[in-house]
C-alpha cells in the first residue's frame, strides 16, 4: 500500500455519519494516507452517504461529479446509509468504483489495494441482519463540538423510516469504551461532547452483543457527567418514551449536561401517531415538556415534525399546529414526508398533494420561527455561557449557549474555542443574539 496516497471525505446526514467519516479517516491517516480537503486533488474519494436526505440520489450524483471535475483518474468509494439500501443504484453512478454496505465501511482500507477504476462500482455490500455488531467512533478536529457515537441501529417499526434497514438491530457501545472515547475527546482541548446514535434514548441494548440492557441511557448520563475535563455535554435527539423523568432531573442538577433537548414528536395527532406506529401519544409528550421546564424553565426544547404524512387531513394537520402552538417548545425541525421503498407508509391510503405538504410545510416554518424568536427573548437579560465556534462568519464569531442560543460577536481569533460568561442583551436583524461579557475579557 503506498502510504503517501492522498483521501478525501464528504459526509452527507446526520451528526452519527460526521462522527464515523471522522473515526475512519483518522484510520486511513493510521495507515499512511493523506488526509486532504474535499476540494483538493485527491486518489481517493470516499462519500459517506445518508438515505434520509432529500433527493439523496442526485446530492450523490453531484459530488461524484464535483470530485470527478478534480481527479478524473480518482478512485471513488460510497459508505452509509444509502450505500446500504440501495448498493447497485450507487455502482451504477458514472464515477463510482466502489460501494460498502454497513459491515464493510469500517474495514474500507481493505478495498484499496487496487486503484484501478472500474467500469460499475464493486459492491461490497451484505444483508443488514448481519450489521449486529458496534463499532465505535467520534468526530474531532472536524468542528467545535465532538460527536461522540454511543448506540447504534434501531429496534422501532416507525412506518415511514428507512433507518432500521440501513443501520441494523439497536446495539450499544460498552460503558467503558464510552467513557474511554469521552477522555480522549476531553484531553484534545474540546469543550464540547455531543452524544449521538440512532435511538440513544436505547442506550445499553446489545452492549454485550445480546438484547439485554446491561446499562441504561440514565446510567450514560450520570457516569459521563463524572467525567473530568469535559465542560459541556449535550444530547442530540432522544424518543419522547425513552426521556425518562429521572433523565430530567439528572440533567437538571448535573455538572456538565446542558440545558437543551431535541425530542422527535412527528405529529401532533394521536391518529396519525397510531399509523406512524410511534410510541407514545401526544400527551405523554405535553408531559415530558412540562416536566422539563418545570425543573429547567431556560431549557431549550427543539421538536422534529414530519408533514404530509398519509392519511393527515387539514383537521389532523390543524391538531398537529395547534398542539404545537400550545406547547413551550423553542423550536422546529420541519420534514416534508417523502416516501421511502420498503416501507409500511409508501403503501398507505391518503397520500397527501405535494403542494398540501408545502404548503403545511411553511406553515409550520413559520411557527418555529416565532417559536425560536420568543424563547430568545426570554433568554435576554439573563447570564449564560457561551461556547465559540471556530469560523470567521463574514467578520463575524457566532456561537451557542449551554440552552441553545445562538449568539454573534465581531471576529476575534482569540475566541476560537473558548467558553465565557455573557450577560446576553439584543436580538440582531438575522436573529442572532447579542451579549456582554460577565468577566473582564482581555484580547
Ligand atoms: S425510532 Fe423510528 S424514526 Fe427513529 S430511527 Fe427508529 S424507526 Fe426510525
Amino acid at each position: 500500500m503506498n502510504p503517501t496516497k492522498k483521501v478525501a471525505f464528504y459526509t452527507l446526514g446526520c451528526k452519527l455519519n460526521f462522527s464515523e467519516t471522522s473515526t475512519i479517516a483518522r484510520n486511513f491517516v493510521n495507515e499512511g494516507f493523506e488526509r486532504v480537503d474535499f476540494k483538493e486533488s485527491a486518489d481517493i474519494y470516499v462519500i459517506n452517504t445518508c438515505s434520509v436526505t432529500e433527493n439523496a440520489d442526485k446530492r450523490f450524483k453531484s459530488i461524484v461529479k464535483q470530485a470527478q471535475k478534480v481527479n478524473p483518474e480518482a478512485f471513488v468509494a460510497a459508505i452509509g446509509c444509502y450505500a446500504q439500501l440501495k448498493p447497485e443504484e450507487l455502482a451504477d453512478v458514472d464515477g463510482v468504483d466502489l460501494v460498502l454496505g454497513a459491515t464493510e465501511k469500517f474495514k474500507i482500507t481493505d478495498y484499496l489495494n487496487d486503484l484501478t477504476k472500474n467500469d460499475f462500482g464493486e459492491v461490497h455490500s451484505c444483508e443488514i441482519e448481519e450489521a449486529d455488531f458496534y463499532v465505535g467512533s467520534y468526530s474531532i478536529g472536524d468542528r467545535t463540538r465532538a460527536f461522540l457515537k454511543v448506540q447504534d441501529g434501531c429496534d422501532y417499526k416507525c412506518t415511514y423510516c428507512t433507518i432500521p434497514l440501513a443501520r441494523g438491530i439497536s446495539r450499544s457501545d460498552t460503558m467503558a469504551n464510552v467513557i474511554k472515547n469521552a477522555e480522549e475527546i476531553s484531553v484534545k482541548g474540546i469543550k464540547e461532547i455531543v452524544l449521538t446514535g440512532v435511538n440513544i434514548g436505547d442506550y445499553g441494548k446489545g452492549e454485550f452483543g445480546n438484547k439485554k440492557h446491561e446499562h441504561t441511557f440514565l446510567d450514560l448520563v450520570t457516569e459521563l457527567d463524572k467525567v473530568e475535563g469535559i465542560e459541556r455535554l449535550r444530547i442530540s435527539s432522544i424518543e419522547p418514551n425513552l426521556l425518562k423523568n429521572e433523565t430530567i432531573d439528572v440533567v437538571s442538577k448535573s455538572r456538565a449536561f446542558v440545558p437543551h433537548f431535541h425530542i422527535p414528536l412527528q405529529s401532533g395527532s394521536n391518529e396519525v401517531l397510531k399509523k406512524m406506529k410511534r410510541r407514545y401519544m401526544k400527551e405523554l409528550y405535553q408531559d415530558r415538556v412540562s416536566k422539563i421546564k418545570k425543573v429547567m424553565p431556560h431549557a431549550c426544547i427543539g421538536v422534529d415534525v414530519i408533514v404530509g404524512f398519509p392519511g393527515e387531513t387539514d383537521d389532523l394537520f390543524l391538531e398537529t399546529y395547534n398542539f404545537l402552538n400550545t406547547l413551550d417548545i423553542s423550536y422546529l425541525h420541519v420534514f416534508t414526508y417523502s416516501e421511502r421503498d420498503n416501507t409500511e407508509a409508501a403503501e398507505m391510503d391518503g397520500v397527501v398533494f405535494k403542494n398540501v405538504r408545502a404548503k403545511r410545510s411553511k406553515m409550520l416554518r413559520g411557527l418555529s420561527a416565532k417559536k425560536r424568536r420568543a424563547f430568545y427573548e426570554e433568554q435576554l437579560n439573563t447570564e449564560r455561557t457561551v461556547l465559540f465556534e471556530s469560523e470567521n462568519k463574514e467578520g463575524y464569531i457566532h456561537g451557542f449557549t449551554e440552552n441553545y442560543v445562538k449568539i454573534k460577536a465581531p471576529w476575534n481569533p482569540n475566541l476560537v474555542n473558548t467558553l465565557h460568561n455573557v450577560k446576553l442583551t439584543t436580538i440582531d436583524d438575522d436573529g442572532l443574539v447579542r451579549f456582554n461579557f460577565i468577566e473582564n475579557f482581555k484580547d
